[in-house]
């Protein structure tokens, strides 16, 4: 046969045409054809763009190498088929415009126009900028049409991709709490309607950085209500935030658990095991009527993400989006998708960062008020023994008067003086203690014998003021090592408490054995402490206002250092107390020396006691 000049090389779809029983169809045999068509073929198969041309009113179709890939599945059968069969899914936009070509012989033009195209067996959201041509046939008016496209669904894609990262980029600057970041991604997800038809954000467990999730709830769009009281377990889920789902979108469900039966809590778990996205099918029968986003249709598949925690271990959340019905889900999809994970993974690393440094300037400014108000406390607890101090001896200076009024002036300022070089001392050893020099020489000592002769240097001031000191030990089989001086101070400060949150009843010291430890309980039948405070009153420099004590000197510092002393010891010190009845302190330290570093511990028995003065 020879090849008539028009149809020759053209590729693949030169070799197709050629080889084409055209005499079969309404074209009716190449020889036949009229040289318009023969022209506008010719140009076709030499042309890189993709060309399609119709002919006759059946608009038979012929086609060259570049659009194949339109035809997609549809290639080679859909050569020498009407466009109306080929274009079924499509006919409705290019229907009239063709007619429009065909029967008023004008040229159309379109730009970036979506066409929803059947062409490898699902329906697939595709752009295209083309024009449609008559060609006139011998007898003149349209004999057929020819059509040049320019594919642009790529680039459509792509910037559209680029709008809703962009936004999600701009919407994440800035956010504060975890609500927020989730609350902004609902809305850029939701100005993209035909990737993201819906999306829903569900929180997981109840720990730290998961705080926000309880604050304000308003999603990008909706409001999600009904969520639970209280804080969730690890495995609890609840769905925090959503795009506008409307009033059919009942089936989501609002609070369930990880382990759960259902298919959306075992896509979530692939999801949390595996760390990469989950797809979940069948979301009709998942969740029920789920918004259409700008399609006719809702999506049926949709793709579960993972969010982290700051650290990039621990899951805090997952993005569950409504994919598009009309889109495959490729890797091109899935990474769009990730994309958006990424970022609000990122925002919540932020947050996490924002949280500790918002956590340390509170605990800096709590520091810096116990500071001030210690100082503060500390400036008027010097200025009365000085006070005291300074007048006495001004008198002396001023009255050389008897001796007998002089040796009391010059006791009250030698008082006076103990008592400023006490609190210096105490602050001293507190801030050797805090830098870990305090170290303790343990002796072991007659535990029963040293507690109750510290704690009776306060029995004339107790009875003076009408109370009773009330003391008892039990013989201790074990063997006690203390550090004497600094087992004075805890007792001298605990007893001086009782005394001074005392206003009348007694004060009782017990001294007992129980199992490997030494119990030294110090009660009395005070002002005691509200519940909210017995936590607090071992901290530095806390101290109850108007806690009730025959006076209103203080520092706050006297528990903390009796804690840290305890500590030295291996010891606990615990409170109980009651308003109005009484406090009860006690501290325990273990018998024996295993517990004290061995170069601290001397075998030898402690013998008297280093002299010290009560305030
Ligand atoms: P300070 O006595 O110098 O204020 P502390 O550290 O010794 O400091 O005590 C802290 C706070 O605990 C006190 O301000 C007081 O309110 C409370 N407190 C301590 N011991 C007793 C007690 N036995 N009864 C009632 N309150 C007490």
């Amino acid at each position: 046969m020879v090849i008539p000049e028009f149809l020759s090389g053209g590729g693949e779809m030169g070799r197709r045409i050629r080889e084409y029983d055209w005499a079969a169809t309404s074209l009716g045999p190449v020889e036949s054809w009229p040289q318009s068509l023969r022209t506008c073929v010719r140009i076709m198969l030499d042309s890189r763009q993709p060309i399609w041309i119709g002919w006759g009113k059946d608009l038979i179709k012929l086609y060259n190498d570049p659009y194949i890939a339109i035809v997609g599945g549809k290639h080679p059968t859909a050569l020498g088929m009407p466009a109306s069969v080929v274009w079924k899914s499509i006919w409705r936009e290019i229907g009239p415009m063709l007619h429009t070509v065909m029967e008023e012989d004008t040229g159309t033009y379109v730009e970036s126009q979506l066409l929803i195209m059947e062409r490898n067996g699902y329906p697939e959201e595709t752009y295209y900028t083309f024009s449609y041509t008559p060609i006139p046939g011998d007898n003149g008016g349209s004999a057929g049409m020819i059509c040049f496209n320019v594919d642009d669904a790529d680039r459509i894609l792509s910037e559209r991709q680029l709008q809703t990262l962009t936004r999600l980029g701009k919407n994440l600057t800035d956010c504060l709490t975890y609500t927020q970041a989730a609350e902004r991604t609902m809305d850029a997800l939701s100005r993209n309607g035909r990737d993201f038809p819906f999306a829903l954000f569900f929180w997981v467990g109840g720990e730290a950085g998961v705080s926000g999730a309880g604050d304000s709830m308003e999603a990008g769009g909706q409001m999600v209500a009904g969520e639970p009281q209280g804080p969730l377990a690890g495995d609890d889920v609840r769905l925090t935030q959503c795009t506008t789902l409307g009033a059919s979108a009942t089936g989501v469900p609002i609070a369930f658990r990880l382990t759960d039966d259902s298919g959306l809590a075992a896509a979530l778990r692939r999801a949390r095991d595996s760390r990469a996205p989950q797809i979940i099918e069948g979301i009709h029968e998942l969740l029920g009527a789920m918004p259409q986003g700008e399609w006719d249709v809702a999506p049926d598949k949709a793709i579960a993400l993972p969010i982290f925690k700051a650290g990039g271990v621990v899951v805090a959340g997952f993005l569950v989006i409504g994919l598009s019905p009309y889109r495959p889900v490729d890797e091109l999809y899935i990474n769009f998708c990730t994309l958006i994970a990424d970022q609000l993974t990122t925002s919540f690393a932020d947050i996490h960062v924002l949280e500790l440094e918002r956590a340390r300037a509170a605990a800096l400014a709590e520091i810096d008020r116990a500071k001030t108000l210690f100082f503060s406390n500390i400036s008027h607890e010097f200025r009365t023994p000085l006070t005291l101090l300074l007048g006495p001896i001004e008198d002396l200076l001023n009255d050389p008067a008897s001796l007998e009024s002089n040796k009391y002036r010059i006791g009250v300022a030698y008082r006076n003086a103990l008592r400023m070089q006490k609190l210096v001392n105490t602050l001293l050893e507190f801030s050797r203690i805090e830098a870990g020099r305090l170290e303790g020489q343990f002796r072991r000592v007659d535990i029963g014998a040293l507690t109750l002769g510290l704690a009776s240097t306060f029995r004339s001031t107790i009875e003076k003021a009408g109370m009773q000191l009330l003391v008892h030990a039990e013989p201790i089989k074990g063997e006690v090592y203390v550090d004497t001086d600094l087992w004075e101070r805890i007792i001298l400060n605990l007893v001086s408490n009782a005394f001074k949150y005392s206003h009348d009843g007694s004060i009782s010291i017990d001294v007992r054995e129980l199992g490997d430890q030494v119990v030294v309980s110090v009660s009395d039948t005070g002002v005691g402490i509200a519940k909210d405070q017995l936590e607090k009153i071992f901290d530095r420099f806390h101290r109850i206002e108007n806690g009730g004590g025959r006076s209103l000197e203080g520092t706050g510092i006297g528990l903390a250092m009796v804690r840290e002393l305890v500590r030295l010891h291996q010891g606990t010190i615990s409170v109980t107390s009651r308003v109005g009845e009484g406090s009860i302190f006690a501290v325990s330290i273990p018998t024996g020396s295993k517990h004290l570093p061995p170069d601290r511990v001397s075998h030898e028995p402690a013998t008297g006691r280093t002299c010290w003065f009560p305030m």
